[in-house]
């Protein structure tokens, strides 16, 4: 039955941020709604249900912190944890915390308008509900937007087509059919092995290579999680305070200032040890071209090592951007599987792809036949989501329109004209350059001392100022300049989706500074924010 009920809080989406976000609005004792277009709870790892989907953190570090119980009894079974795992934890945490009487499945909220009159949102779902709320998180997920691909015939394929992002829940057998895969980003990466040991045949399709770390995973070492139990709090503080939200060693040399010898022997180590660790390897990576080169140069020389076919691990080696500047991928055996007789690699960069057809992918060097087309092509990243909600602020302002030209945001958590609008990881944040999880429960705790701050002194409404936004979007641009990232064409800055514009969408300076910062504006009173009550809301209208 569709509500036409009255909130405190209405919280969109029921990933890890809505989840621990509801259970903090509960916490204050608020009244909260949390609208979920999926069936269940798990936001990424409901859907994302693609053979080899796992996380490229690691477990003990891909998890929630809050509660030292929780993060005490639960055991995590592999060093990187595979989709079904984390799902089976998300729903474990919504059942601990009974979360679930508060979560409406299977609705989409379609829409989100200010009413300045009664500093209040009214939010209207897919399935007739009418709602009013003071306050409306958007915890609508960075990686949540699937996207296809714009290929002429798309649709005229004659078999079945998949996209990783929304992969059946029943699974898919693959056994004796011939597959064709169209992108070789993260997801792709994880799938391709996976796929290749099943089907009769499987023809990859890629435009830009990327590079990719092999993850070592193994089932988890019980020496490795003590170490990580013993003392949860202190190793968890650490991670917070790293750029990226994750623990592992920083080498604080420059990779120009040491020996070859030595530079090959950090790389081999850390290449050893698996996962992202390896651009730690030295200080410089993302920052100086010359020494990133040598990353860069390193990883081409394995990807030449484990392929045999020469031409093959030359369209497989990435050339056209920075290492790290585009996500770096974390596999199991990815490279190793273009030796074997039933994997094919087109390079689109050569031969684009001109048409589907109902028999298969036609590429400038001809057709080639397949049963299925997996489509690994990733999302629209960061701002898909939030575009696809019609978001009406002060006096109708169109958050679409507002962001036409790039998303403009305060810290990434609010934008000037909608006030009690809240954005959990959102473009200006470090979000997707950092351990998610870390950076979700920044955002979802410091929102809650925000709301709490407001009841405790009468106030209705917070809203960032124009001034104090567009300081926010300089420093962004400032610091992703300050590095390599922008030398890439990549998601992250809006350039898979043709016609977006140009703009560096996560925060860059570290998941440690830029709590410092979010931190400091609080304490000084929220600087940069406007509060009010009801009526100064209604008198700014
Ligand atoms: C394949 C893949 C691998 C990843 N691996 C890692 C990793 O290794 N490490 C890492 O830190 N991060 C990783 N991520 C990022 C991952 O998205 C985050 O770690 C985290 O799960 C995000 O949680 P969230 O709650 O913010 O968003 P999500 O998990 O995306 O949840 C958002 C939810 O909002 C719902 N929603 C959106 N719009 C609406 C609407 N209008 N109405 C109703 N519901 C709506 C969606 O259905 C979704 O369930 C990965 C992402 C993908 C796609």
């Amino acid at each position: 039955m569709p509500t036409t009920q009255s909130y405190d809080a209405i919280i969109v989406g029921a990933g890890f941020a809505g989840l621990y976000m509801l259970h903090r609005l509960r916490r204050l004792g608020m009244r909260a709604q949390v609208y979920e277009a999926g069936s269940d709870v798990g936001g990424t790892w409901y859907w994302n249900r693609y053979p080899g989907a796992r996380c490229d953190v690691e477990s003990m570090q891909y998890s929630y912190s809050f509660d030292d119980a929780l993060q005490q009894e639960w055991s995590w079974s592999e060093r990187f944890a595979s989709q079904p795992e984390i799902l089976r934890y998300a729903g474990h945490v919504a059942d601990r915390l009974d979360l679930r009487r508060d979560i409406q499945f299977d609705t989409r909220v379609t829409s989100a308008h200010f009413d300045a009159k009664r500093a209040l949102w009214q939010v209207a779902t897919d399935r007739g509900d009418r709602v009013t709320a003071r306050f409306c998180v958007m915890a609508t997920g960075c990686l949540s937007a699937a996207r296809l691909p714009e290929i002429p015939g798309r649709d005229s394929f004659a078999g079945p087509t998949y996209h990783t992002g929304a992969w059946p829940h029943e699974g898919v057998d693959f056994t004796g059919r011939r597959v064709a895969v169209i992108g070789t980003g993260s997801s792709a990466i994880q799938a391709i092995p996976v796929i290749a040991r099943q089907a009769a045949h499987v023809t990859v399709f890629q435009r830009t290579p990327n590079f990719s770390i092999p993850s070592r995973n193994a089932p988890m070492d019980a020496e490795y999680e003590n170490w990580w139990k013993s003392d949860y709090a202190a190793h968890r503080a650490k991670a917070r305070a790293m750029r990226t939200g994750i623990l592992y060693g920083l080498n604080d040399k420059s990779a120009l200032e040491v020996s070859e010898e030595e530079r090959q022997a950090e790389y081999e180590r850390r290449w050893a040890n698996g996962g992202t660790a390896f651009m730690g390897a030295f200080s410089d990576l993302i920052t100086n071209r010359q020494a990133n080169d040598t990353a860069a140069e390193f990883v081409r020389n394995k990807i030449r090592g484990m392929v045999r076919d020469p031409k093959v691990a030359e369209i497989l080696a990435p050339k056209s951007h920075p290492i790290g500047t585009k996500r770096i991928c974390v596999d199991t055996e990815y490279y190793e599987t273009f030796n074997r007789p039933n994997v094919a690699l087109v390079d689109v960069a050569a031969t684009p792809i001109e048409a589907i057809t109902p028999a298969g992918v036609r590429t400038a060097a001809g057709e080639v036949a397949v049963d299925d087309i997996v489509f690994a092509t990733g999302f629209d990243a960061m701002t898909g989501a939030l575009a696809a909600i019609e978001i009406r602020g002060r006096d109708g302002i169109d958050l679409a329109a507002k962001w036409a030209e790039g998303p403009r945001t305060y810290l990434g958590l609010m934008s000037a004209g909608f006030p009690n609008l809240f954005m959990i990881t959102g473009p200006g944040s470090p979000s997707v350059l950092s351990n998610m999880i870390v950076s979700i429960e920044q955002h979802v705790d410091w929102l809650t001392d925000c709301i709490a701050h407001l009841r405790a002194r009468g106030l209705d409404t917070i809203e960032p100022t124009q001034e104090a936004e567009d300081g926010w979007v300089a420093h962004g641009n400032e610091v992703a300049h300050r590095t390599l990232y922008p030398s890439a064409a990549s998601w992250y800055m809006g350039a898979n989706i043709p016609g977006k514009p140009r703009v560096f969408l996560p925060y860059i300076g570290g998941v440690g500074v830029y709590r410092e910062k979010c931190d400091a504006i609080a304490a000084a009173g929220y600087e940069g924010f406007r509060l009010g009550g009801q009526n100064q809301a209604a008198a700014a209208e």
